[in-house]
């Protein structure tokens, strides 16, 4: 390992920028290594996704303040590249620079979003939970869950919403939820929620453990109109399990469909339920007050840091390299898939791909350390 030591800029303070924060630093002791992030506070979606009933998640955290600690990772928030510095600026001020902004705007479900403002009741699920993680970008001023809602995927952070809005008011006060954002979870009371996929339920993505921990809730009954498989996978077993063992009688009822394409959202300013169709056309018309998407992310429209708008034929996104000493990682460089720990093995591969290219840089024709300070506007 050569003994030059770069400038290093990571933007984004999830955990892929922090991993690769991690590995950086295990191999260069001495680099200048500076996360910036669009938020005052770092951990990007262990902070603002992951549910905060999930101590042990969020805990994950924990293991990167040493990083900001001990291992002499400067911290910079409350700045947007792109917005306060441009990348430009960046990559001319540091030797590598790396994306780990993750991807942060929802999912938008055809013919379910018309163009103009979305009616009232109608949220992503990126939206609940930064709400409910008390983001400060977002207001409860326009949620309005009422007494029926549809929740449209088949995913985690689907089986997330389910459990935080059938949870008590206590439950949530006691994870630190805001009181204004509890009065709006709870204005209906919610009566029944039901959770719609896409998939057959042997496909449906939900991981069983997540499935499982609905059956703590209390006053719930669970029903399901997929038919029974022959060779039920874990998550089928996971949903039939909590449906045999269902609360009867009890005041709030979950009911998952599976196999139904959502169509329309059945309302003018307001939500007033929605429709869905089946493979064989069968016509499934849910009344509810509300609608949440919870169908996955992707990137914002006109966002300066795109991947795509970064990516040319000399990027090799399976290693990370966008261009000379510009690299990402997490869920930017391979989609809004996986869990936390699956950005550290992403992590590790990109910091190999960026150490190997920097001493093999340094070997050939070193270049020159840079020396600007950086200017914020
Ligand atoms: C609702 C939800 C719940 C989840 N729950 C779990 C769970 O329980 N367990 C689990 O293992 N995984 C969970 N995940 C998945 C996990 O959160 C992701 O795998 C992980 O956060 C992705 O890491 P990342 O670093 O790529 O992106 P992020 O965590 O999104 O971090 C990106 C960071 O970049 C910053 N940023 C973005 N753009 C800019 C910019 N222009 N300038 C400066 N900073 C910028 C953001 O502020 C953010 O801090 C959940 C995901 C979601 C959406």
């Amino acid at each position: 390992v050569s003994k030059k030591s770069p400038r290093i800029a990571i933007i984004g303070a999830g955990p892929a920028g922090c991993y690769t924060a991690q590995f950086l630093r295990k191999c260069w002791s001495a680099a200048e290594i500076i996360i910036f992030d669009r938020h005052d506070l770092p951990y990007g979606l262990i902070r603002y996704g992951v549910a905060p009933d999930h101590l042990g998640t969020k805990a994950i955290a924990k293991q990167f303040d040493r990083l900001f600690v001990r291992d002499r990772v400067e911290f910079v928030g409350n700045t947007d590249i792109g917005t306060d510095i441009t990348l430009e600026q960046l990559r001319h001020d540091f030797d590598i620079v790396v994306l780990a902004t993750g991807l942060w705007s929802d999912r938008i479900i055809d013919g379910f979003h018309a163009k103009g403002p979305p009616p009232l009741g109608l949220y992503g699920s990126g939206y609940l939970t930064r709400l409910i993680n008390g983001h400060p970008g977002e207001s409860a001023a326009q949620l309005r869950i009422g007494r029926r809602t549809i929740i449209v995927g088949n995913g985690n952070v689907a089986v997330d919403l389910v459990r935080l809005l059938l949870s008590t008011s206590d439950v949530l006060r006691e994870h630190g939820v805001a009181e204004d954002v509890i009065t709006a979870l709870n204005d209906g009371p919610l009566e029944r929620i039901s959770v719609v996929g896409r998939s057959p339920i042997d496909a449906a993505k939900f991981d069983p453990p997540m499935i499982k921990e609905l059956a703590k809730v209390r006053d719930v009954r669970f029903t399901t109109d997929a038919p029974i498989s022959a060779e039920p996978s874990p998550t089928e077993t996971a949903i039939r399990h909590i449906v045999e063992r269902t609360e009867t009688p009890a005041g709030r009822l979950v009911d998952f469909h599976f196999g139904w394409t959502p169509e329309r959202v059945i309302g003018g300013d307001r939500v007033e339920g929605a429709t869905f169709r089946s493979g064989d056309g069968r016509l499934l018309a849910i009344p509810a007050e509300s609608l949440c998407t919870a169908v996955g992310f992707t990137e914002t429209e006109g966002a300066v840091l795109r991947r795509d708008a970064l990516t040319s034929i000399s990027s090799d996104i399976d290693t990370g390299r966008l261009a000379d000493g510009l690299y990402c990682v997490g869920w930017l460089r391979r989609g809004p898939v996986g869990t936390i720990p699956a950005n550290r093995a992403d992590a590790r591969l990109v910091s190999d791909a960026i150490i190997t290219d920097y001493e093999s840089l340094a070997l050939e024709d070193p270049r020159p350390q840079t020396t600007t300070r950086l200017t914020t506007s």
